[in-house]
């Protein structure tokens, strides 16, 4: 019994350490555990002494028979006899249930004398341990069932509560004393714009007396806008950070769940909370998710969607200005928008976060660079000129990357060759140095990239190329970094055929050097060509369709091609094809002549690529001085508008 008991206690320990996530699985084992338990105790209780042998009834008669028993003992069904040799061994057997003792054993042909000389002691049902014994064997199966179904509605429960109690909003609170979470103004870098229009709301959160005792209405909701990761879920928490109020988080996509009617009570919820709080911010971040404009149709109408739209609507527009409760909301999808979110009183503060600019992208890094120990040679400005494009989220992952990338070498301090190491795997995911050209590829890979670059430094207006490739990376068999000197927000024609050119310069160079086109260019293809469709339709960049904006920016990548409105005539849809068909041309003969005139400076960058596979843009730029041409310097561009 002992044993049995300890060995239960070792198998309970171990269930314990298992993690208890395990559910079902885990409400099993530990029933089958009691089920053990109490088996266990029911085996050894039942057999209670060893000892004692078991006997047929027919040899308890033959030995009642020949007077070797003194006496019985009857026990429900059980008889133990107790024999009158030396050892006073004890016999057990049991009888049939529906007859007595006196009975059973007339009925096996033994005379009552010989009965009569046996002493017969009848013991009653002893309580706690007959029942026990007698109930245990249907019990313990009940209580296993029991005990599965209890473990099951439990789980049913925690799944039904979610539904029931509507997840008492899901959102994640931020009191204005959490030290840990605390994000201030300080914590986002360069966004002045939009800094400063988001001080005012930090002011009246501060001090609300003074705005409302003149009589100005301070603004409900504010929506910040801006393209993922430059920092607009950053800046909402550092407004609250900065008024030292409540934050309320949600995501736009937490509202949508299963059942129809619970992201609007999750917003009643929401508000209710916040108003509690007050003063006090609600953000809901990633808003199109709810908020897109309503009743469009496509893919069917979603009822939960709207319904939650209309209680955030509703919720905005019953609050009083004197509420102290100000609902910010983030997007990088404005155009989809439904317009009644953006009426006066709702979200009609709207706030753009563009994309750092070199300065800002040089903050952001020194941001993100404390606590980490850097070499001396690290310059963020460098960093920050070859990085545009990148959102704040790109450069957060650049310094990681980067302390990634030395921790690996094992070395103790960031370099600079880290970091830069880190911006082209940011950019275009890890190299796949595993993946394995093979020689010709290898050959036709490197013209091609050297065809990008020679046409780059070739053409007045397109960019300067930092460095050619051909490590494959991402999909990308090869690639040549060219970046632009500054960020532009403005493109000219000029440029755009320029950056055409140069996407056909690998394909232009595959042509002329093997004869025959491979695959690799079908990506250079579909980049140029959906660029000179945009100069055709959008930006009236063609003399023959003149001044017509045909395709508004948007929208089309909501709904996809196949429905999408077109809103010219079918002849003008001719003469927007005919069109691209011309720009591409000219960008290909425009390739073709400057990849034809230098093809001893082509063969020279394509043999060193394929020797040491990565041209850093110095090396790059030597061979090219040594062949006639000059490269670009800063400054050589004029920005054309
Ligand atoms: P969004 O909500 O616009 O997609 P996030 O606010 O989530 O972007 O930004 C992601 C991360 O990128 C932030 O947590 C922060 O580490 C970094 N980041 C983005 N913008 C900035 C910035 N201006 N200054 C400092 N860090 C930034
Ligand atoms: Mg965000
Ligand atoms: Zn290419």
């Amino acid at each position: 019994m002992n044993n049995q008991q300890n060995n239960d206690n070792n198998q309970e320990n171990k269930e314990k350490k298992k993690p208890s996530k395990f559910g079902l699985l885990n409400s099993i084992s530990i029933g089958l555990l009691i089920l053990l338990i109490v088996s266990g105790i029911y085996s050894a209780i039942a057999s209670e002494n060893k000892n004692t042998i078991k006997i047929n009834l027919s040899e308890l008669v033959s030995d009642v028979g020949a007077g070797n028993v003194t006496s019985i003992t009857v026990k429900g069904d059980t008889l133990t006899a107790t024999y009158n040799d030396e050892k006073k061994t004890i016999k057990e057997t049991n009888k049939e249930s529906d007859s007595s003792v006196t009975e059973t054993f007339s009925r096996y042909g033994l005379t009552p004398e010989k009965l009569n000389a046996v002493k017969i002691n009848v013991e009653g049902p002893s309580g706690f341990l007959f029942w026990f014994v007698q109930i245990t064997p249907f019990l313990a199966p009940l209580l296993f069932i029991i005990l599965i179904i209890w473990f099951l509605s439990r789980q049913v429960k925690g799944a039904g509560m979610q539904a029931f109690s509507f997840g008492q909003s899901k959102a994640r609170i931020t009191l204005p004393d959490d030290k840990k979470q605390k994000v201030t103004f300080k914590d986002v870098a360069g966004a002045k714009e939009a800094k400063q229009e988001l001080a005012e709301i930090v002011d009246f959160l501060k001090n609300p007396k003074k705005f409302l005792e003149i009589g100005a209405v301070i603004p409900k909701g504010i929506l910040l806008m801006g393209a993922p990761g430059t920092g607009k879920t950053l800046l909402a928490r550092a407004v609250a950070g900065e008024a030292n109020v409540a934050f309320f988080a949600i995501s736009g996509s937490e509202f949508v769940e299963m059942f129809v009617g619970v992201g609007a009570s999750r917003v009643r919820d929401l508000f209710k909370m916040a108003k509690e709080a007050a003063p006090a911010i609600i953000f809901v971040d990633e808003i199109d998710a709810v908020g897109r404009v309503r009743g469009t149709g496509v893919g069917g109408g979603n009822d939960e969607r709207e319904q939650t739209l209309n209680q955030i609507l509703v919720e905005m527009d019953g609050f009083e200005p004197n509420e102290k409760v100000i609902v910010m909301a983030a997007t990088n999808r404005p155009d989809v928008l439904d317009p009644a979110l953006l009426r006066p009183g709702r979200f009609d503060r709207r706030v753009t976060i563009d994309l750092p600019d070199r300065n800002d992208r040089e903050e952001i890094l020194k941001i993100h660079s404390t606590k980490k120990p850097f070499a001396e040679d690290v310059g963020l400005r460098v960093i920050a000129e070859r990085t545009p494009g990148f959102s704040g989220a790109d450069l957060y992952s650049l310094m990681n990357e980067g302390a990634i990338l030395a921790a690996r070498e094992n070395r103790t301090k960031i370099s600079q060759y880290d970091l830069i190491r880190a911006i082209e795997k940011v950019m275009l995911g890890p190299e796949r140095k595993s993946h394995l050209l093979s020689k010709k590829e290898k050959e036709i890979t490197a013209y091609h990239e050297a065809g990008h670059a020679l046409v780059s430094s070739l053409l007045p207006f397109a960019d300067p190329v930092h460095k050619i490739s051909i490590i494959s990376r991402g999909r990308a068999a090869g690639y040549t970094l060219h970046l632009p000197l500054e960020d532009r927000k403005m493109q000219s024609k000029k440029e755009f055929l320029d950056d055409i050119a140069v996407s056909l310069g690998g394909y232009v160079v595959e042509k002329i050097m093997f004869n025959d086109v491979t695959t690799g260019p079908s990506n250079d293809l579909q980049v140029s060509t959906a660029l000179a469709r945009d100069m055709v339709t959008k930006y009236g960049m063609s003399e023959k369709i003149g001044v017509l904006a045909l395709e508004n920016s948007g929208g089309r990548a909501m709904f996809g091609k196949g429905i999408e409105d077109k809103e010219y005539s079918e002849k003008i849809g001719a003469d927007i094809d005919s069109e691209v068909a011309r720009i591409m041309r000219e960008a290909y003969d425009k390739a073709e002549d400057a990849i034809n005139k230098n093809r001893p400076a082509l063969d020279a960058i394509a043999k060193r690529l394929i020797e040491i596979e990565n041209l850093e843009r110095d090396e790059y730029e030597s061979i090219i001085i040594a062949h006639g041409i000059q490269p670009k310097k800063k400054l050589d561009i004029e920005h054309q508008i």
